[in-house]
């Protein structure tokens, strides 16, 4: 599948055009749009003026999000859309996901992953995939996350379709900056909008990842194997109020969309979604992102708070406030806290001010208590790091088509607990969803923990360093 690209720099509009192969094919179908991801429900709007040469000819099923390619014997094929980039006037952003799961083509910036723009097909008739920017506007900045060494954008790059999924984001613009870094020998790209309405220096804010988060979770991890890394940060193009930032990781890469001064919020966003490199992409359950999300989220969101720790971006009051009062406090308080695991997915996008959090926190607060088991049952020599490298290295170990599975994360555990004990508890506290009870457990003598209106609440003991505490 080739695909040659145009955006004027101006319009809203982006110009696709493909070609690629159907071998001894009556049809080839394509899917456009993933309502799932981002709870995009009307996404096969942003696809217009579908055609396609003759005698071939187009169908579109507009419900299944399919478009079907009768090709009548042609054997050249190329189909043609656009891609309408714009958020309509009357319907301003209000949360950064309106945003952040469309494409954004707007007069100076253009933020595009491969879901908002590229065809899915449905057979295995195309193994490889290119991208070429065919007219674009000449001394825009640009970016791209397959070669991102690769600074032209009228150069081809390509991937192979099965790669393909997490694999493309292009940002190009007048208004966009591009730095290189190098974190342990790793290139690191930084990609922001330069000037927003909330007078961020996007670029500046980003300098203490590179510096010290970056260093801190590939050394938490033992890994420095990859080709590159890159974070997208820009503002929000159309929103009407003040919104903090939400993102999403794909491929060595993380994209974040903001609305507001970037702070406190904002770096534990960066944080969490450069953290996924590992869990919830490297390293997942499963093949359906939403079954474990405890551990996908939660487990993700513990190694982000202690890398954020590790690396001096959290001081001690803002560890121990993003635990109590962002955790443990909203968890415990939740109406909603003891529901199945199974209920989440079903609820995520359609009630996602009461389910989106809940197994962030509620894996974050496991993963707290099973570090503390590790460290209390082996006297300190192991931690809740160890386990994960464990796992990390049985995800190594198996290839590609094989899949880590919760049976695998209690398999590394029983190195450092029983294992019984660890199979209930993922069955009661991860599944079932029964809250743990603090009144209860151990923790290291470094964290206190007292229980008010059954709220528990983690504070450090008298000479006890977090430095200390989180260290590799
Ligand atoms: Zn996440």
């Amino acid at each position: 599948m080739d695909y040659v690209l145009k955006w004027d720099g101006q319009s809203s509009v982006l110009r696709v055009e493909l070609t690629y192969s159907a071998h001894q094919k009556d049809s080839t179908v394509f899917i456009f749009g993933d309502p799932n991801w981002g709870g995009q429900a009307d996404i096969f709007k942003v696809i217009r003026n579908i055609t396609s040469s003759e005698p071939e000819v187009v169908r579109v099923d507009e419900v299944n999000r399919q478009i079907s390619v009768y090709h009548n014997g042609a054997n050249k094929h190329t189909i043609s859309y656009e891609i309408d980039g714009s958020l309509p006037p009357d319907l301003p952003t209000r949360a950064s996901q309106t945003e952040l799961f469309r494409p954004v083509i707007s007069e100076g910036v253009l933020t595009l992953v491969n879901k908002q723009f590229a065809l899915t097909v449905t057979d295995k008739s195309n193994p490889l995939v290119s991208f070429r920017w065919h007219s674009y506007p000449k001394n825009f900045s640009y970016f791209n996350s397959i070669d991102p060494s690769q600074k032209s954008p009228s150069e081809k790059l390509s991937v192979y379709y099965e790669d393909l999924s997490n694999a493309v984001c292009f940002v190009m613009g007048n208004n966009i900056s591009v730095m290189e870094y190098s974190v342990l020998g790793v290139p690191y790209f930084s990609v922001t909008t330069k000037e927003d309405r909330y007078g961020n220096d996007l670029q500046g804010s980003l300098i203490p990842f590179f510096k010290s988060y970056f260093p801190s979770i590939h050394r938490f991890w033992n890994d420095t194997d990859f080709p590159f890394y890159f974070l997208s940060v820009t503002a929000l193009q159309n929103n009407q109020t003040e919104i903090g930032a939400g993102g999403f990781g794909i491929n060595n890469g993380f994209i974040m969309k903001l609305g507001r001064k970037f702070g406190t919020w904002e770096i534990y966003v960066t944080a969490h979604e450069t953290a996924h490199t590992w869990i919830g992409i490297k390293i997942m359950f499963g093949t359906d992102s939403f079954d474990h999300q405890w551990f996908g989220e939660g487990f993700n969101d513990y190694t982000a708070l202690i890398n954020l720790a590790n690396s001096k971006l959290y001081d001690e009051e803002e560890f121990l406030n993003y635990l109590n009062e962002d955790n443990f406090k909203q968890h415990y308080q939740s109406e909603i806290k003891g529901v199945h695991n199974d209920s989440i997915a079903a609820k995520y996008w359609t009630d996602y001010a009461t389910y989106g959090k809940l197994p962030y926190r509620r894996g974050l607060i496991y993963a707290f208590y099973l570090d503390n088991q590790i460290r209390v049952v082996s006297n300190g020599k192991f931690t809740l790091r160890n386990m994960l490298l464990d796992l990390y290295a049985i995800r190594k170990e198996k290839n590609n088509n094989e899949i880590l599975s919760v049976d695998d994360f209690i398999t590394v555990g029983a190195a450092y607990l029983d294992k019984r004990e660890l199979t209930d508890q993922i069955a009661r506290y991860m599944i079932e969803g029964q809250p743990i009870d603090f009144k209860t457990v151990e923790l290291i003598p470094e964290f206190k923990v007292e229980i008010k209106n059954n709220i528990p609440k983690v504070s450090l003991s008298e000479n006890a360093n977090l430095l200390e505490i989180y260290k590799w």
